[in-house]
């Protein structure tokens, strides 16, 4: 029997999002929105993912509400595409993923995220242990951490050596 595309037999929450958001990549390209990537190019570079494939999970991510296109050039056209509510909400999920993998399957430091008002670092659930409460997405700033290549070759990875906050749109020269 060919292996459905879907979970039909799961009557599952988990099931249910994994249908979109299961696909290889896109969770890789979910990630990289939150992390201000916002241009066609800038995904493509940094993901080194194969251009239809880029293409069609952005096609399905704009189609479930998780991204939205926006043109921010007419001629030529040109379109950014930032995330939605529904796709900041997968911010938790793309934390708790990568501190799974960290403990679990590398001991690099790649990356630390701390919240902006106060530099402390977030605990596993998103929150300050110096404030208290969940920091929300766009006060949550991105650190590089030592397990870094500090020499990488594409643009984004280079704009994201420095400590960045997340949502805020990633700027390239390789407009
Ligand atoms: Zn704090």
């Amino acid at each position: 029997m060919a292996l459905g595309k879907d979970y039909a037999t799961q009557q599952c929450s988990i099931a249910r999002a994994l249908e979109i958001v299961g696909e290889r990549w896109t969770l890789l390209v979910v990630r990289d929105a939150l992390y201000g990537v916002r241009r066609y190019n800038d995904f493509l570079v940094h993901l080194g993912i194969p251009r239809a494939v880029l293409a069609a999970r952005l096609q399905t991510l704009t189609a479930e509400g998780i991204l939205e296109k926006r043109r921010y050039q007419q001629s030529p056209p040109r379109d950014e595409y930032v995330l939605t509510d529904r796709g900041i909400a997968l911010w938790p999920t793309l934390r708790a993923l990568g501190l799974w993998g960290r403990e679990h399957y590398t001991d690099a430091r790649l990356r630390s995220f701390r919240h902006a008002d106060c530099g402390t670092e977030l605990g596993a659930y998103g929150e300050c242990p110096a404030c208290g409460g969940v920091v929300p997405v766009g006060d949550v700033v991105m650190w590089p951490g030592p397990g870094l290549d500090r020499d990488p070759a594409d643009p984004v990875s280079r704009v994201l050596l420095k400590p960045k906050r997340l949502l805020e749109p990633l700027e390239t020269e390789s407009v």
